[in-house]
């Protein structure tokens, strides 16, 4: 769309979801009381204003997904016939192009990517099934393919889609067959739109002639594509060409020699499924988070740029495994951590001077840039040698790094735009920009020098018109009366709504209009000015318009170094984004220290749920987590609901991911072994993903984890078999449990309410117990949220039963139930060095029954306390007081207690 003015008048919209959508929802924006008829369909229709327009087509192509058609009227709208509609632009989700000036006109928040890929599944040389993926973002001018085996889940697949982040996908229509339906679900679990195309488009036919033209060439060279290491993968080949006939890349010769092929590996980066991205909340969550703001993207944004952040969500979905390549951000972010000046001077000033030079770059591509274009690129390039001085002062341990990543591109690219800053310095006329006027010199040539003088003569003419009106009207000019202009009235006068008294009656002023800034009004004499200034001006403009025309071409030349400009530009946003947060956090964050990839540690001291400890009315508590090779590897968290078991497991992913991303984590030390993948198997309850909350799905989604882990994974579980009886889910979870820890052996953390499954400690040497700690008093509940070695001894259901005030005689039935399952208790006891409950532990288990005994008594003297008439000191003095005797007891339970006690968060029932 060349300017999103085409879209209001006399166009409809039409939008349906799904082509095989059965609801049909038609929308018609037409002027007046027409609407549509498409065929033999009249759509219902209603009309919308420009700006309701653009939100409108907004929500539905980025909330809602749907496809958009806008159709024009020949005849412009205003005297057509029903028939004379036609189709002038569409888009989908995958496929913005030409929306892309209402979508992001307004310099709106970076979107991530939002690419089509094609999918098919063949058989491999060796008879083996493999999935072919072809990948098209004709955002960045991106096309790849990849091919690989998988499994029944489609476990690699997923992970490639969450890699990617399609908003699209296109399938072989009519098959339906066993394994389609699986993989549908996969890509439809992502929130992909799927569009079923025709077999016969998934063809290499034309391929190679249609790469030739798309594929940008090496300079000096031509592109054959037929020579492409890529063409070797046929079925994914195919699949990139159904994509690009989707697309319809070859109908718009813009596209023509502007696409990069670029490898994927699927191995390249840790591999992420949709669960995990869910429970480690890594996107804008569900209802519950409309804003983002609790989610990792939404905490680890703080770019300035749309490109930044574009590249943050792309981070975000592609962490690191390369352990050099991890230091080498790690270090970028180390630098704008510790040079506060320099990160400060980035964020809150430099970056924010630069536009989306993607899109820049993509409108100079299409020659469709227009003057203002070109100078807010001269503005950013201008921008460039304050950035690099500001870069250089810096004199940290990584310098030479900086001047590596960000430098010396800089320079390069200063000199690469040398010629390109001249040229808009000697065209444009700079005196009519701070007018937002961008229009050549006048000097350029005679024709337009002769305008523009009788332009600035009409332009005293109007200032001394000003001063005689305002004279006529007792108003004083420039203060009570103004001379102003705007694109679509031209010159105007206009006074304050106070003022508009003056004006009543007066016929030789004619009012234009009445705003709340005012009433804008003429005469005769400003209104015949005005007319020969705006004569002018077309005609200057016409003048100009060769000139134009070849700073626009030779500007298109630029797109390559304006592309590079804007990848450099977003990754200074991003590294200081990162450092930005890590320095502002509550606690702020720590560098991790990177091990190698199956080293097999993970210690992390004190840490965090960056997003929790977030959360205003948190006071977080830290919590160490211990993994080693061979010695723990399995942690079975159990303990009361809402104790804090998922944020546990949870912040453990979190924190792995930070580090592998090049980001500082929430802790106070942390030891990060590179992993493969995280992997994430929430519970039903907890789950936001439609249609998986049966049980089959669940075990479906554990089968798939149990496929594609490795012992440099990370599984992180929570809640599994609730879907089902307790006998069946907690046999699977004990089966699943045993697989993990003795046969995969990844990193896994397993919060669940079966207590029984904490006996596997006893079974297997890697398994660990660990669970999180409340107290419980007359009326009250207070989460501890610690997480500690060892089984929770104490089972906190009756106990909130009583609180919610049961019936007596239920609790009391209750407890008689649980007593029957003492024998059990028994076993569960035996802490998580695997030893029975031998002389320590029962010690242990003395000293937190005298400790609770001590707590209660020094709770009812609290309450006791007639405080009436006492001052607040004397009150304070009275409490510690009897904080004193408690501590003098020198119980170790307590004394723990009283450690933590400024961080505890009492939650009162
Ligand atoms: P359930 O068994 O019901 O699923 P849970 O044990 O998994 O509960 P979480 O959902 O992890 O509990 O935590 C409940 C709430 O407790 C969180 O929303 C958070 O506000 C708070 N919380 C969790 N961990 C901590 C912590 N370490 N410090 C402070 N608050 C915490």
């Amino acid at each position: 769309m060349e300017s999103s003015n085409t879209s209001a008048q006399g166009s409809t919209v039409h939008w349906g979801k799904n082509e095989d959508s059965s609801i049909p929802m038609t929308f018609v924006e037409a002027v007046g009381k027409q609407s549509l008829i498409e065929g033999s369909r009249r759509l219902e229709g209603v009309v919308l204003s420009k700006m309701n327009f653009e939100s409108f087509v907004r929500d539905l192509l980025l909330v809602r997904q749907y496809r958009v058609e806008v159709y024009k009227n020949k005849a412009g709208g205003k005297s057509s016939k029903d028939h004379d509609w036609q189709i002038a632009y569409k888009a989908s989700p995958g496929n913005l192009t030409q929306f892309e000036e209402i979508l992001f006109g307004g310099g709106g928040l970076g979107e991530g990517a939002t690419g089509v890929v094609g999918i098919r599944l063949g058989t491999g040389g060796d008879g083996q099934r493999v999935v072919g993926v072809g990948y098209v973002d004709s955002t960045l001018r991106k096309m790849g393919v990849c091919e690989f085996p998988d499994n029944d889940q489609f476990s690699n697949l997923e992970a490639l889609l969450v890699q990617i982040g399609p908003k699209e996908c296109v399938l072989p229509g009519g098959d339906m067959a066993g394994d389609v339906g699986k993989l549908r679900q996969v890509i439809q679990r992502g929130g992909i739109l799927l569009s079923d195309r025709k077999k016969t488009e998934f063809t290499t036919k034309d391929i190679v002639q249609d790469l030739n033209r798309l594929l940008k060439a090496r300079k000096g060279e031509s592109v054959s594509s037929a020579a492409l290491p890529e063409m070797e993968r046929q079925i994914a080949v195919s699949c990139l060409a159904a994509v690009i006939k989707y697309l319809d890349l070859l109908s718009d010769e813009a596209n023509f020699g502007s696409f990069k092929m670029t490898a994927f590996d699927l191995n390249q980066y840790m591999r992420l499924d949709n669960a995990a991205v869910q429970a480690l909340n890594l996107f804008q969550g569900g209802s519950d988070d409309p804003t983002g703001t609790h989610s990792l993207a939404g905490l680890l944004n703080k770019c300035r740029t749309p490109q930044g952040q574009r590249l943050v969500n792309q981070w975000l979905k592609q962490p690191l495994i390369d352990k050099n390549k991890i230091e080498e951000r790690l270090d970028l972010v180390e630098s704008f951590v510790e040079d506060s000046e320099l990160r400060q001077s980035c964020q809150e000033d430099l970056l924010r001077r630069f536009p989306d030079l993607n899109r820049l770059a993509k409108k100079l591509q299409r020659q469709s840039a227009n003057l203002q274009d070109c100078y807010r690129v001269y503005q950013a390039v201008g921008q460039l040698p304050g950035l690099v001085l500001a870069l250089e002062r810096h004199t940290g341990k990584h310098q030479v790094l900086l001047t590596g990543v960000f430098i010396s591109p800089f320079n390069d690219l200063v000199s690469d735009f040398s010629k390109f800053q001249e040229m808009i310095e000697t065209t444009l006329d700079m005196n009519q920009i701070d007018h937002h006027e961008f229009l050549v010199k006048p000097s350029f040539d005679p024709t337009l020098s002769e305008l523009r003088e009788s332009m600035d003569q009409l332009e005293k003419s109007m200032q001394s018109a000003l001063n005689s009106a305002a004279r006529e009207l007792g108003l004083d000019a420039g203060k009570t009366m103004k001379l102003e202009s705007n694109a679509q009235m031209g010159y105007y006068f206009r006074v304050t709504c106070k003022e508009e008294k003056t004006l009543r009656n007066n016929k030789k002023f004619t009012t234009l209009d009445v705003q709340k800034n005012g009433v804008r009004f003429t005469n005769s004499k400003l209104s015949s000015l005005n007319e020969e200034y705006t004569k002018n001006r077309e005609e200057y403009e016409e003048a100009q318009n060769a000139i134009v025309k070849e700073i626009i071409s030779i500007a298109a030349g630029y797109v390559e170094p304006l592309q590079t400009l804007n990848e450099v530009i977003a990754q200074l946003d991003a590294v200081v984004s990162f450092a930005v947060v890590s320095h502002a956090a509550p606690v702020p964050y720590v560098r991790p220290k990177i091990l190698e990839k199956g080293s097999g540690k993970l210690i992390l001291k004190g840490s965090r749920h960056p997003c929790v400890e977030a959360q205003d009315d948190v006071a977080f508590i830290p919590n160490d987590v211990t993994f080693t090779k061979g010695e723990q590897m399995f942690h079975i968290i159990t303990g009361p609901n809402m104790g804090g078991k998922s944020t546990y497991i949870r912040q453990v992913g979190v924190i792995v991911l930070m580090a592998q991303i090049g980001c500082f984590v929430p802790c106070d030390e942390a030891e990060v072994s590179v992993v493969d993948c995280v992997l994430a198997r929430v519970g039903a309850g907890d789950s936001q993903i439609k249609g998986v909350s049966t049980f089959m799905a669940e075990m479906l989604e554990t089968a798939a984890i149990l496929r594609s882990a490795t012992e440099d994974s990370l599984i992180i579980i929570d809640e599994l078999g609730r879907g089902t009886s307790t006998y069946d889910g907690f046999g699977l979870a004990w089966a699943i449990s045993e697989y993990i820890a003795t046969r995969l052996k990844s990193f896994c953390l397993f919060a669940t309410h079966f207590h029984e499954l904490t006996a596997l400690a006893q079974q297997v040497p890697t398994v660990y117990n660990l669970h999180v700690t409340a107290l419980t008093t007359d009326s009250t509940l207070t989460m501890l949220y610690r997480v500690k070695k060892g089984v929770c001894d104490q089972s906190f259901g009756i106990h909130v039963a009583e609180l919610a005030n049961f019936p007596k005689h239920v609790i009391a039935n209750a407890r008689e139930k649980a007593l029957e399952l003492e024998e059990f208790q028994n076993i569960s006891r035996v802490d998580e060095e695997g030893a029975d409950a031998g002389p320590e532990a029962k010690k242990r288990c003395l000293e937190k029954q005298e400790g609770e005994k001590i707590i209660e008594s020094f709770l009812a003297k609290v309450k006791s306390l007639s405080v009436e008439g006492m001052t607040d000191e004397a009150i304070k003095a009275e409490l510690c007081k009897l904080k004193a005797d408690v501590v003098a007891q020198n119980n170790s339970f307590v004394n723990e207690i009283v450690s933590r006690a400024a961080n505890v968060k009492m939650v009162s029932l």
